[in-house]
C-alpha cells in the first residue's frame, strides 16, 4: 500500500550469503541505483522486484562505462 520499498530488497541474510559470480567477492548494497555492487570487478548487479540478478549478463558496469570488453 504505502511505500514499502523496503519489500522490494533482499533480505540481509540472503544478501550475506551472496557473492559475485566472477570473482567470489562480497558485494555492497547499492539502493540508490537497485543494484549490487562487487567492488573487485565493479559490475553491479541490479535487483529486480527484491530479487537480484546474479547474472553476468545482466551484470552493468558500477562506474557507467558501459559494457565493454577491457581486461584489466
Ligand atoms: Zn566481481
Amino acid at each position: 500500500m504505502g511505500l514499502d520499498s523496503e519489500n522490494d530488497w533482499p533480505a540481509p541474510e540472503l544478501l550475506e550469503i551472496l557473492v559475485c559470480p566472477a570473482d567470489k567477492s562480497s558485494l555492497i548494497e547499492r539502493r540508490d541505483v537497485s543494484g549490487l555492487e562487487c567492488p573487485k570487478c565493479g559490475r553491479l548487479y541490479p535487483v529486480r522486484g527484491g530479487i537480484p540478478i546474479m547474472l553476468l549478463d545482466e551484470a552493468v558496469s558500477a562506474a557507467g562505462e558501459g559494457a565493454g570488453g577491457d581486461s584489466a
